[in-house]
């Protein structure tokens, strides 16, 4: 790849923006912010320059008790607050993130390395879209009644008191706005524990909104994960768990959250599959292929890291997908052309760069991209080059562990049912998608998919309200609708003999 055209974009802007945020920020408990009680700090950095943005606490498990002992305390008026309330709290969050969409969209592009295109056209309405859509849950939620010749049933839903929450660092407004919304909206209080290296936003947000919200619904407490996951998890009072993040850190977390029985919904990793059927339209299944790779530095969990292609096709895609990637501005993220940002930390970076060793040795090719990126004026940026791998098979490393960057496989295929076979030989099962022009074909593999969404045609394209969920080791609850609502609510059946 050395002979290729440099792509990346001069820097216009190199510092993270001053003057939007806290120098240091509290553990939010019960309304107030406060130091923890650790007495130690995190550095947050921007991972595009290397500068330092800001401190947070490093919260432990004095800190969580404290927490769920507020978010407990505030739990029966919460519960039973006047839906009205609780709408119109969820909306003026919205209202406010909206009137600010520019300042949160500049400070997640600093701490995360992610473009302010893809902040300010897909975080940041996906977030305040999570507010305004459970707002109206606050209505839609309510039991049934059940007609017996002799008795009437009554079902409630009734919230389940103190909920954990934790949450990655790859969309981390969007992660808390997903959480809190329906957690709030079904009349739980909440403790959230963001990721220790990206989290400005998510202080933030608690910042703007904390007149809105009584002392105690929302408690957020930051900090390593062994020091503040396990406690929070593990606390007595803590009714039900919801995380996203890696399949590791889940399995730990289901072991703390067996301890007390408490329910839990995971939003894990994925290695989903783009399936290019030979009569696909190339040209746009190329774009979106490039468009999966690169959007947020391909730190997504349904990133379509594996594209299967037919192989009377295989070339002419390859040919298109390579143009596409190899177009893509790389550079700094907060230039309003550049189209690939920073790896979001140092551990990020260093891991994809090792597959890059793991490809070639286990007999892939590399197509494109396959090192570092360097970026004029950024010499301390994590930048990587988007990376496309040809010839590779399913049963190689990159086609089977979350990469979770800007590297996609490409795969060949003959026939149909074995081709699905490998598609369905993955420990996940988040999404994927189907590119044919042969609707019964589309939807015969759609089918097949062992996957929570399914594309046809299009990528990255979820309708608000749509599930979104795994199967297998991507994990369990259908979070961005209304169906998490369950998960969020107990039904309590009421038997009254007439
Ligand atoms: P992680 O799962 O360790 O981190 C996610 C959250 O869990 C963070 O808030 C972290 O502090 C917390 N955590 C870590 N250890 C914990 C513990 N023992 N108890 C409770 N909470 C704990 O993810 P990571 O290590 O930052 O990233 C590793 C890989 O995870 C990535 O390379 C990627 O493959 C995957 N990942 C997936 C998603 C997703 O959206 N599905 C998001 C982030 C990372």
């Amino acid at each position: 790849a050395a002979e290729r055209k440099d792509h990346s974009v001069s820097t216009i802007v190199t510092d993270a923006p001053s003057g939007l945020f806290q120098d240091e920020y509290g553990l939010f408990i019960d309304g107030a912010w406060v130091g923890s009680a650790s007495g130690r700090t995190i550095p947050l950095t921007n991972p595009a320059t290397g500068a330092h943005l800001a401190k947070i606490q490093a919260g432990n498990a004095a800190d969580v008790s404290a927490a769920v002992a507020a978010a407990k305390a505030a739990f029966p008026r919460w519960a039973r607050s006047r839906l009205e309330e609780r709408q119109e709290i969820l909306l003026e969050i919205a209202r406010r993130l909206k009137a600010r969409t520019a300042d949160f969209a500049r400070m997640e592009s600093a701490n995360n390395g992610k473009t302010i295109v893809e902040a300010t056209i897909h975080d940041l309405p996906e977030a305040i879209g999570q507010f305004e859509y459970f707002s109206g849950s606050v209505y839609a939620l309510h039991g049934e009644t059940r007609d017996y010749p002799d008795l009437i049933g009554l079902t409630h839903r009734e919230p389940l008191g103190v909920v954990a929450q934790i949450i990655p660092w790859n969309v981390p407004l969007l992660m808390a706005s997903m959480k809190l919304a329906p957690a709030l909206a079904a009349g739980n209080t909440v403790v959230l524990k963001p990721a220790e290296t990206v989290c400005l936003t998510v202080l933030e947000l608690i910042r703007e909104i904390a007149d809105l919200l009584p002392p105690g619904v929302v408690n957020v407490v930051t900090g390593y994960g062994q020091d503040v996951g396990e406690a929070l998890v593990a606390h007595p009072d803590v009714r039900k768990v919801a995380f996203t993040g890696s399949t590791a850190t889940a399995r730990k977390i289901i072991e703390y959250a067996a301890r007390n029985i408490i329910p839990q919904t995971m939003e894990l990793g994925g290695k989903s599959a783009s399936i290019v059927c030979a009569s696909a339209d190339l040209d746009e299944a190329a774009r979106m292929a490039a468009l999966s790779t690169v959007f947020n530095k391909g730190e997504v969990c349904m990133a379509g890291s594996r594209v299967f292609v037919e192989r009377s096709v295989h070339d002419a895609f390859l040919e298109r997908f390579v143009r596409e990637v190899e177009a893509v501005r790389i550079g700094d993220p907060s230039h309003p052309e550049t189209r690939l940002g920073a790896m979001s930390s140092r551990q990020q970076y260093e891991k994809v760069q090792g597959y890059f060793d793991v490809a070639l040795s286990d007999g892939a090719e590399i197509a494109l991209g396959g090192g570092v990126a360097h970026v004029p004026d950024l010499p301390d940026g994590l930048f990587l080059k988007p990376t496309i791998l040809a010839g590779v098979r399913n049963d190689m490393r990159v086609a089977q562990e979350e990469i979770f960057g800007p590297v996609t496989s490409v795969i060949a295929w003959d026939d149909e049912a074995a081709m699905l076979g490998e598609v369905n030989d993955s420990r996940y099962g988040l999404a994927g998608a189907v590119w044919s022009n042969d609707i019964r074909q589309a939807h015969r593999i759609a089918r097949e998919m062992q996957t929570g969404v399914v594309w046809v045609n299009t990528y990255y394209n979820l309708p608000r309200g749509m599930p979104v969920g795994g199967y297998k080791q991507s994990g369990f609850g259908r979070e961005l609708s209304w169906d998490i609502l369950r998960d969020y609510t107990h039904t309590k059946s009421v038997v009254i003999p007439l």
